[in-house]
């Protein structure tokens, strides 16, 4: 598809552009000399710098097969540096009173892994978390140290989430019970009464600004969570009864995650920080302002307000954040609060990597060797060449309308015996032949009809892949959301195919026909043709948010093996921990099989073959062995 000439002067460079690996990977990911995708962790250190394919290696040397997840121990302190920096350098700057204290939202990716770093890493900065159910808090309190850091209580609480979190506070922990409905203050009060202890109380409000992106409905007037402004009255006139206002302290906020647009961050921040200063007016103690999670990832990196992307940095939304809150504040001179932000989503992304190897490939051109017509080929078959010839930049969407018009005559002929096979596959390989010549045209286009973008995904090859994307990347199934895909080795050579990734499971929403682009979405992806020397890797990108405990057991494949790394600032690194994917076995018992039981059960079926004398004893031996390796195995391919 592509021109010789071109494949000879492909750079490592081109594949930068291609792929827009410095748009989207923060400074993380890079590509070296030998055409490899690389880990950076530090900003200013350009030695510490580790090959994905060395890394490939090392798992390979220890025993464990693809599919991988591998994540990147320093990608997550370097984020928590980061946010907690951008934030620091604003408040300097501006001249805020307040401090910043962040929190990392347990939900968004759980593994002990996660959370011990968070803790271990951000207590340089008093780096909290946030729970939103008792196991998150129990799990929480097994590992959070800092009596610095907050420990935010979101989600509904029951007397036992209740009792464990005023526990917390008595042992001198930051903790705040946010009240998500009215009926919940009750409680809490009640039990701080028994627990002899003052509560820090916060209230989640629902704000009338709104937000774009994926989860519109979280903030806003229709969001399910949250006081609108009569319940919030409700809850200080509760509290102003029984004079307790003062354990009022805090007012939280979540728009949604993934808010692309910068405009609808300060108008929520413009909203809550009136919100709280009425409540200081009222009487209420506060001292805090909690304004969730949403900072985005910028997935595509086309820095666009498009969902998958961000229109601000960092910085930018930390300095707009405290600019608002300051002038807000200064205007009813309020004493500036403690700012919280509960951000998730970009503080794990980056972390994670899921790496695959390609299986096969079935190729279109392969599908589409069409045959010139002869004198006597049926008309129809004429006809559809006659729009191969003439198919034009001009005539695109003629040709396409023709094309397809004939095409289904061609089978609607054939359902009534009037078309053999062979001819219908003939003309449908010269149909593909059209479709594949206008992709070529359309791309010389300076706008194309969108039917026509469908065309790209439908003449790619398809590049069978060793994973699942129920398990490992849900959302990309679920709620079509673009992560960056690309080939991790020979980015020295042109990727001289398009393709989409199918992955292993039998079910055709089972693939990533998707893909990153800064000005719109491509429906394929550049690739490299399979050769029998060696593997071919792909690598998808800033999976470390969401991705991991939301994915399930589609046609039973089940957990990917889980190796950590982390990269010392001279360039070497340590596997830190290695888990293994789950086995046959433990899938199966997930779906309540007894895998013991069932080896016994195969056992009969076997002895049984025996005494139909279809197998002998010693096949037998093998056939069980067989079968008892098969449950103990990996759920993948295996080599
Ligand atoms: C999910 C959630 C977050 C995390 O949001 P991100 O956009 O991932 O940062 C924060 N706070 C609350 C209350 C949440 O439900």
């Amino acid at each position: 598809m592509i021109k010789p000439e071109v494949l000879n002067r492909w750079t490592v460079e081109n594949s930068e552009e291609l792929y827009g690996i410095k748009n989207w990977s923060s400074g993380y990911f890079n590509i070296n000399k030998k055409g490899e995708v690389t880990i950076s962790p530090y900003s200013n250190n350009e030695k510490a710098q580790v090959s994905i394919m060395d890394v490939i290696s090392g798992i390979k040397e220890r025993g464990m097969d693809m599919p991988v997840l591998l994540r990147v121990e320093n990608l997550l302190d370097s984020q928590i540096s980061s946010i907690n920096n951008a934030f620091n350098k604003a408040i300097t700057e501006l001249g805020y009173k307040g401090k910043f204290r962040g929190v990392y939202p347990i939900k968004v990716n759980q593994q002990q892994q996660v959370i011990e770093e968070v803790a271990k890493f951000g207590q340089r900065y008093h780096h909290g978390l946030e729970v939103g159910s008792k196991a998150e808090l129990i799990a929480a309190l097994s590992i959070l140290k800092d009596k610095e850091a907050c420990l935010i209580c979101n989600g509904y609480k029951d007397e036992e989430f209740i009792d464990l979190g005023l526990n917390a506070l008595k042992m001198g922990f930051q903790c705040f019970f946010v009240i998500e409905m009215p009926g919940e203050l009750d409680l809490i009060l009640r039990r701080a009464e028994i627990h002899e202890i003052e509560p820090n109380i916060g209230v989640r409000i629902k704000l009338s600004s709104k937000a774009g992106g994926h989860w519109t409905e979280s903030g806003g007037d229709r969001s399910i969570f949250g006081l609108n402004t009569s319940q919030l009255i409700e809850v200080v006139d509760q509290l102003k009864k029984s004079d307790r206002l003062h354990v009022l302290k805090l007012l939280h906020y979540h728009l949604g995650s993934q808010i692309p647009n910068i405009r609808d961050i300060r108008s929520a921040v413009v909203e809550a920080s009136r919100v709280y200063s009425e409540l200081v007016k009222e009487g209420a103690k506060m001292g805090y302002l909690d304004l969730g999670g949403g900072l985005a990832v910028d997935y595509d990196g086309s820095k666009t307000n498009f969902q998958s992307s961000r229109n601000y940095t960092t910085d930018e939304y930390c300095s707009d954040i405290v600019e608002v809150v300051q002038s807000v504040m200064d205007e009813s001179s309020i004493e500036h609060p403690t700012i919280i932000t509960e951000s998730g989503r970009s503080t794990v992304a980056y972390y994670s990597v899921l790496l695959f190897n390609v299986l096969d490939v079935a190729k279109f051109d392969t599908m589409s060797d069409a045959q010139a017509p002869k004198e006597d080929s049926h008309d129809l078959i004429k006809n559809l060449d006659e729009v191969l010839k003439t198919l034009s930049t001009k005539k695109i969407q003629e040709c396409y309308n023709d094309a397809l018009y004939y095409r289904d005559e061609v089978r609607e002929l054939f359902r009534h015996g009037k078309i053999s096979l062979r001819e219908r596959s003939q003309a449908e390989a010269i149909f593909w032949k059209i479709m594949s010549n206008i992709v070529h045209c359309k791309s010389s286009l300076k706008q194309s009809p969108p039917e026509l973008d469908e065309i790209e995904s439908a003449i790619s090859d398809i590049y069978y892949s060793n994973f699942s994307l129920f398990q490992s990347v849900p959302d990309s199934w679920a709620i079509d959301q673009l992560f960056p895909i690309m080939p991790i080795h020979r980015l020295k050579e042109c990727p001289n195919r398009m393709g989409v990734i199918a992955d292993i499971t039998c079910d055709c929403d089972g693939k990533i026909d998707k893909f990153i682009d800064l000005h719109d979405v491509r429906t394929s992806l550049r690739l490299h043709e399979l050769t029998t020397r060696e593997d071919y890797y792909l690598g998808v990108f800033l999976v470390g948010a969401y991705q991991e405990t939301l994915g399930d057991l589609h046609n039973l494949f089940g957990d990917t093996n889980v190796v950590s790394i982390r990269i010392h600032p001279d360039g070497g690194y340590d596997f830190v921990r290695e888990i293994e994917g789950d086995t046959v076995a433990d899938v199966l018992s997930y779906v309540e099989y007894d895998p013991r039981q069932m080896l016994t059960s195969f056992r009969e079926t076997a002895e049984e073959a025996i005494r139909e004398k279809r197998i002998t004893v010693k096949e037998r031996t093998e056939i069980v062995k067989a079968y008892s390796q098969g449950l103990s195995g990996y759920t993948y391919f295996e080599e």
